[in-house]
């Protein structure tokens, strides 16, 4: 009898085929297997009791890096085997598959790199079927040499040897190469290529000589220097246009990230992982490495460390034995730069040193970013990019077998595809306000589109009409003669929490918390304090926070003291503290604005935190995004670190739902009069909001 075996979720490029081949051969069993745009599929010459037992062991002990979503057993028309082989992949079919992500460098391939006896000690490239770069690489599916940038370099006779021996960690591994048939290095000096004897201590010397040294990984370029070297780190901040935004940091090894920051367990399985995204981690006290913690995180408490997830930088950091900044190449806010010629055209103003090489980069990542809540360590994924997308698993939805576009929004831009019943979120793509992200936008919209051969029967916008992915969205639905749906903004934060936790079946109702800076609302003012409550499938309005003037549109989101300034007008009369905040013209401008009243009102949480900040805090213009909040927060922490605190220290009484606004800027300017503790203020100020959604949810 003959069995076929289809499994289907991220098995390609994780070494599933000579995992299978292996397997076979243990049994003893025929037949063979083979990759293809829809998955996995395997044929054995035996009976349905071997045929189950097999595919059960598959299954149970399925490669590592592996997830099967989905897998199916059946009996068909008899085939002779003489034994088994793996099949190259085929593509006429439609593709049906997830997509594998960019994987850290293993175990193995590490101890090799260092090992003198190896062929591939201090080899830049070195890979396995456990580890290197996929998604980034993959020019079309299924997932194999020739539609990956590898394709054009041919394999040397000892790595052939590899790739073809099945008991060898490299059979069938699509990015296997060496020193003698591999990647190639160069490196720019000044506008002109140089030849040093060794690349690696080249780049840790210019390191030592304070130089910025712009490096190509993974998912594009990162901008690196000396992190204990506080001129070259004002140097980078001049040259980048980044005056005060917090740099991540890449360390040489665990044991040097726990001389300078707590971890725990969770945060340093996390930073080991095949993901190794930066993971934001508390400060010690005492710094032992030397970080120039001023210069890198401005009065932040928490700093971004990575771990270095490419063999390049593992030989890099080994040799310089000091951590190093390692932020995305870019000027100013734009994406990261991922191709040669550009990053000699641009990151040469930025950089010193520019360290290339030949393998090119399909899909740009910048690093993923991770956090783990203080209190109860979930997990809290900031950025999801490099080593997380593009696939979305999450077996207990139930999906529609429609393929449709999500378009997402705008500052933090991504979207997400459902097709064939697999869900694909895109990397972050970047502030689609600027043109190189609206262009990094739609070339992995086309990309994701060749590859999965598809076209979508339905598009999903954000309400807001001049989101640039709205408008898209609208230019796609047109091309493609489709029906457009459009989504309130902070709904689908709304459901995308239901869909996280496994609530859109719900039987009761569920109240929905979402604060944020910015969303287009149902009646067309600024949403960002809201309440809703979902029941039977649908999403309503429940509650928000007390609408203010929404007023000078960006320079509102820029500037907290203009939040400082709407917010508490009708609450406080000309009050000094604000006043102060603005010259006579400004006063005199803004004051008249407000008199006359805003037809736009806004309900956002973020420019209330921003006006609190400002009032607090004298943080009137934030250089980055987010900067007034969490200068807030270190306060809080801060206090809540050292003292315990209640729930009725709070500005708002219990029960009250109304006159939020007013309770919380006049007892913060009550007690910044009295001369209360701005720590315990800043404290208190979150109580008040927690008390708040506790009031609403009891209502
Ligand atoms: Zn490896
Ligand atoms: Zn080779």
């Amino acid at each position: 009898m003959t069995f076929h075996i289809h499994i289907k979720g991220i098995v390609q490029g994780v070494g599933f085929r000579p995992f299978v081949y292996k397997l076979a051969l243990k049994h003893g069993l025929n037949g063979d297997v083979n990759n293809t745009t829809d998955g996995v599929h395997i044929n054995v010459e035996c009976d349905e009791e071997k045929a189950n037992e097999f595919l059960n062991e598959i299954i149970k002990n399925a490669p590592a890096l592996s997830v099967i979503t989905g897998y199916t057993i059946e009996k068909i028309r008899d085939v002779h085997y003489d034994d088994f082989q793996i099949i190259h992949s085929e593509s006429e079919k439609e593709p049906n598959l997830l997509l594998t992500p960019d994987f850290a460098l293993c175990e193995d391939c590490r101890k090799e790199l260092h090992d003198p006896e190896n062929r591939r000690c201090r080899y830049p490239f070195i890979t396995c079927t456990n580890c290197g770069p996929r998604y980034s690489i993959i020019t079309g599916l299924p997932y194999d040499r020739p539609l990956t940038t590898m394709q054009k370099y041919k394999m040397c006779d000892t790595c052939e040897k590899e790739y073809n021996n099945p008991l060898d960690r490299r059979y069938f591994s699509q990015t296997n190469s060496c020193e003698e048939c591999g990647v190639k290095l160069s490196i720019y000096e000044n506008g002109s290529i140089i030849h040093p004897d060794d690349y690696i201590k080249y780049i840790v010397s210019a390191w030592k000589e304070g130089k910025i040294v712009a490096i190509k990984g993974i998912g594009g370029f990162l901008l690196t220097c000396d992190a204990t070297d506080e001129k070259v780190i004002q140097l980078l901040r001049e040259r980048k246009y980044r005056p005060s935004k917090p740099f991540a940091l890449m360390y040489p090894d665990i044991e040097m990230i726990k001389e300078d920051c707590d971890i725990s367990d969770k945060e340093e399985t996390e930073l080991k992982s095949v993901v190794a995204p930066i993971v934001l981690l508390k400060l010690k006290d005492e710094i032992k490495t030397g970080l120039d913690i001023t210069g890198i995180t401005n009065g932040l408490d928490r700093i971004g460390v990575m771990l270095p997830y490419a063999p390049l930088y593992d030989l890099l950091l080994k040799e310089f034995q000091k951590p190093v900044i390692a932020t995305s190449g870019n000027v100013s806010n734009s994406t990261i730069i991922y191709s040669n010629e550009k990053a000699l055209k641009e990151l040469d103003k930025i950089a010193d040193v520019i360290l290339l090489n030949d393998r090119d980069i399909v899909i740009p990542q910048d690093d993923s970013v991770v956090k783990y809540s203080e209190k109860y360590h979930k997990k809290i994924i900031i950025r999801r990019s490099r080593g997380i997308a593009p696939s979305f698993i999450k077996k207990e939805l139930e999906l529609s077998e429609e393929t449709v576009m999500c378009m997402g929004a705008s500052l933090k831009s991504a979207f997400a595809i459902l097709n064939k019943k697999n869900i694909y979120i895109s990397q972050y793509l970047g502030d689609t306000g600027t043109y190189d992200a609206q262009l990094n936008y739609t070339n992995t919209q086309r990309h994701f589109f060749n590859l999965l051969d598809l076209k979508p029967d339905r598009i999903v916008i954000d309400k807001h009409p001049d989101y640039f992915s709205s408008v898209y969205g609208m230019e796609l639905a047109e091309k493609y003669n489709i029906p457009v749906k459009k989504v309130q903004h902070h709904k689908a934060h709304f459901a995308a929490v239901l869909a996280e936790n496994d609530l859109l079946d719900c039987e009761e109702k569920v109240l929905g918390v979402v604060f944020d800076g910015t969303g287009y609302g149902d009646d067309g003012n600024i949403w960002g304090g809201e309440f809703f409550i979902f029941n039977k499938g649908e999403i309503e309005r429940y509650s928000h926070l007390d609408y203010f003037d929404f007023i000078l549109a960006d320079k509102m989101v820029k500037e907290p003291r203009i939040s400082a300034l709407a917010i508490s007008k009708g609450i406080l009369k000309d009050n000094k503290l604000i006043k102060a905040k603005f010259n006579k013209i400004e006063w005199g401008i803004y004051d008249k604005i407000l008199k006359e009243g805003s037809k736009l009102k806004s309900s956002s949480m973020g420019r209330l935190v921003d006006a609190v900040s400002s009032i607090v805090l004298g943080i009137d213009k934030q250089t980055y995004e987010g900067e007034a909040a969490m200068k807030l927060e270190v306060l809080a922490a801060d206090y809540l670190n050292n003292k315990s605190i209640e729930l009725h220290d709070s500005y708002i009484d219990a029960e009250q739902i109304d006159n939020i606004l007013e309770s919380i800027i006049k007892g913060i300017i009550n007690d910044l009069d009295s001369s209360v503790n701005k720590n315990y203020i800043a404290a208190k100020f979150h109580i008040s909001i927690i008390r708040y959604i506790k009031n609403i949810a009891n209502m």
